[in-house]
């Protein structure tokens, strides 16, 4: 009998782990598996913003998929997905094309522009390494030009956050660490330093504990941080950026605006033709798409519905990990001819956001409610109990992160 191939696409939290689970769960004479991913490394998006601030280094979030995938096992094809085609079970690559009999989609999220003139072509966001190695070198380029430039730049050395959701936050907990670091090497008073965070909603993390929210602001204010609430980013231009609050608009320059407002799938789910809601494709209980009984989609790509509260699960590292372990035993099960799929419940363990080294907010096990170097040090667990999951002890040893007190 021919061996079903499985194609899985990306190799982020939900491509790795169902990669790895099928790795183990399959004999060869069971099934190929082929993964697909952009680079020959995966990356720990959850750590993308201190790699953007420069705090950390991004050969620390990057991981080489041979560390954690057996080559022999697995046929691992470094490509770019360029188009799928769920009906005559084809994906075109930059260089090929792949056939399946399975099919998972892990390709992750990218950023929700929506609409705003100048955003594309002027920001910067952070999805990816090069995308936070990018911002990291272009802020430190900007302070480096400061002292060179004829007339006095302030846009050089304004840095504009848009948005403080969980990923504004973090990064502007990051850039306020590395600011004072920046200002000494470049001769740069810290006084002439803006970090400025816009956010649309009337508060900093909207929906977050109010309690957790006022602490992170407090902190965060301390470090320089300023804060713009209620108000939108409207318009980006090379040097400048325009927001409004109550139908007064304002002009701030600067060079550096790091869109941090919203993500949605990766537009290749869309142009596929399945159905899709903000760029993510809803997903049966067994994460396969409706139409489609030899696809499964985990991760930012899928949208899966909380009865509790009839909006959609976010889009989290957490869910994602989750999504692959249930789509590895379902996949399993097709393959074996069983009909019986696994229904996917998400077992929300809670969540930390890092305010900058040694310091965080969180709310876990329910409601218990974390701060400062707690909640810093249970981020560190989260984080290492991920490595653990993905690669064993070695992978722990090698990338995780002991030191309580420092990186
Ligand atoms: P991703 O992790 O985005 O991986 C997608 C993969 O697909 C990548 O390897 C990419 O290279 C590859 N790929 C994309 N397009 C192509 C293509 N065309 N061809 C080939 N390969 C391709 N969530 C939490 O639960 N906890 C956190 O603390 C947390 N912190 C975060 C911090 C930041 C700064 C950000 C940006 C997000 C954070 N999140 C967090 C959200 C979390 O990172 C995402 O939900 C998670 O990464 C989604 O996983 P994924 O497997 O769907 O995709
Ligand atoms: P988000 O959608 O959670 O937050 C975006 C913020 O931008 C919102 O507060 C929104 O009001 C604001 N916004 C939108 N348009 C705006 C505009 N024009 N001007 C100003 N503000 C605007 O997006 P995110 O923070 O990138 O998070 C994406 C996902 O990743 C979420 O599911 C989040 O939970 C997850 N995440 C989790 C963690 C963590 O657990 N530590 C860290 C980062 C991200």
């Amino acid at each position: 009998m021919n061996r079903p191939n499985i194609v899985v696409l990306g190799a982020g939290y939900g491509g790795m782990i169902t990669t790895a689970k099928l790795q183990k769960m399959l004999g060869s004479n069971e099934a190929n598996i082929t993964l697909v991913n952009k680079h020959n490394y995966h990356y720990q998006t959850t750590w993308l913003h201190e790699n953007a601030a420069g705090t950390l280094h991004h050969d620390r979030t990057r991981i080489k998929i041979s560390d954690v995938i057996n080559f022999n096992r697995v046929n691992f094809v470094q490509d770019t997905v360029v188009s799928l085609d769920p009906s005559s079970k084809k994906v075109q690559l930059e260089n090929g094309e792949l056939t399946y009999d399975y099919l998972v989609i892990g390709l992750g999220f990218e950023a929700a522009t929506f609409g705003i003139e100048g955003l594309k072509e002027h920001a910067f966001t952070i999805s990816n390494i090069n995308s936070a190695r990018l911002i990291r070198e272009h802020i430190e380029y900007n302070f480096a030009r400061y002292n060179n430039e004829k007339e006095e730049r302030q846009d050089l050395l304004n840095i504009v956050v848009g948005g403080a959701g969980f990923t504004g936050i973090e990064f502007v907990g990051e850039i306020a660490n590395k600011v004072p670091e920046l200002c000494k090497e470049y001769d740069i008073p810290r006084e002439k330093v803006r970090i400025i965070n816009v956010e649309a909603a009337p508060t900093v993390l909207p929906g977050f504990d109010e309690e957790l929210v006022e602490y992170a602001m407090n902190l965060l204010e301390g470090k320089g941080v300023e804060f713009k609430v209620g108000t939108m980013i409207k318009q980006v231009e090379e040097h400048k950026i325009l927001v409004e609050k109550d139908e007064q608009q304002e002009e701030i320059p600067t060079n550096t605006v790091v869109w941090a407002a919203g993500v949605r799938g990766n537009s290749l789910v869309e142009e596929a033709g399945f159905e899709t809601n903000r760029g993510r494709v809803p997903v049966r209980d067994d994460l396969r798409p409706n139409g489609y009984d030899d696809v499964f989609i985990v991760g930012d790509c899928a949208l899966i519905m909380n009865p509790e509260n009839d909006r959609p699960y976010p889009p989290t590292a957490q869910i994602a990990i989750q999504e692959a372990e249930t789509t590895a035993r379902n996949v399993k099960k097709v393959v074996n001819g069983e009909d019986n799929l696994e229904t996917f419940k998400p077992d929300l363990k809670g969540t930390v956001a890092s305010l900058g080294e040694g310091q965080a907010i969180g709310v876990v096990f329910g409601d218990k409610k974390l701060f400062g170097w707690t909640a810093s040090v249970m981020k560190k667990i989260i984080d290492n109990r991920y490595l653990l999951k993905l690669g064993g002890v070695g992978l722990l040893l090698k990338k995780g992160k002991f030191n309580i007190f420092t990186k």
